[in-house]
């Protein structure tokens, strides 16, 4: 199967990070910008880069970026710049649009127009930032819907030499443990009668609010 080809449209700090990573990690990546330094610093790393104004539809059409699988919008503070990409992409047949969002209302804009999907880097990073401050043992967090997520638990000394059938985190938070991780090992499959180390870590999926009760049962 051919590898997923994507183009990034905004080299500011986000985008520009977004075009290096999938550089790297071999796909053929087109990166646009309308700043010619901008496009010059990332011209030694993606397949193409090139400089262009987005919002100018013929210039995209040019460019073909409607023959990518993936387009990343990632325009920053000009919030028309961002919303008229978005609807010349969508315009064009772009199938799938991921745009970076300034702010809420932003963000809901990009959605009612077509975009598969908006994030909101600066947002979500806040979040897990102060989320980390509050609950230390938790390593990781991913969204998986509004109601729910996964969870990278560092065991705390109260869950250490017991096992996951003692600790009956299903039964009492309806939480569900994925896996063990313990050093480069990883357990996907854990047995209830599973021994619990102090250096593990557990995955764990679950709603929110009950991920939130077991986090500070064992804070
Ligand atoms: P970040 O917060 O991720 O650093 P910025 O707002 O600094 O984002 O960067 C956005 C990038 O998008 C800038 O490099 C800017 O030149 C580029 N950009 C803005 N408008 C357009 C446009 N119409 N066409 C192409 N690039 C654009």
């Amino acid at each position: 199967m051919a590898k997923k080809q994507f183009a990034v449209i905004g080299l500011g700090r986000f985008g520009s990070s977004v075009a290096k990573y999938l550089a790297e990690m071999g796909y053929e990546v087109l990166a646009i910008d309308d700043d010619e330094e901008r496009v010059q610093d990332v011209a030694n790393i993606v397949t193409h880069a090139v400089s262009a104004d987005s919002t100018d539809e013929e210039a995209m059409r040019a460019l073909g970026v409607r023959n990518f699988d993936v387009v990343v919008v990632a325009i920053g503070q000009d919030i028309q710049a961002s919303i008229l990409t978005t609807l010349i992409l969508k315009d064009l047949g772009v199938p799938k649009i991921i745009v970076k969002a300034q702010n809420e209302l932003h963000g809901k804009v990009l959605s009612k127009i077509g975009a598969d999907k908006v994030v909101f880097p600066e947002r979500d990073m806040g979040l897990r930032v102060a989320h980390h401050l509050i609950s230390p043992n938790i390593l990781e967090h991913i969204e998986l819907s509004p109601d729910y997520s996964i969870v990278e638990l560092k065991v705390p000394s109260s869950m250490v030499g017991k096992n996951l059938k003692q600790l009956d985190i299903r039964v009492k938070y309806g939480c569900n443990v994925l896996a063990v991780k313990r050093g480069s090992d990883m357990n996907v499959a854990p047995r209830a009668d599973e021994g619990i180390d102090a250096e593990d870590i557990l995955v764990i999926v679950g709603r929110n609010e009950q991920l939130t009760k077991l986090e500070q049962a064992y804070a």
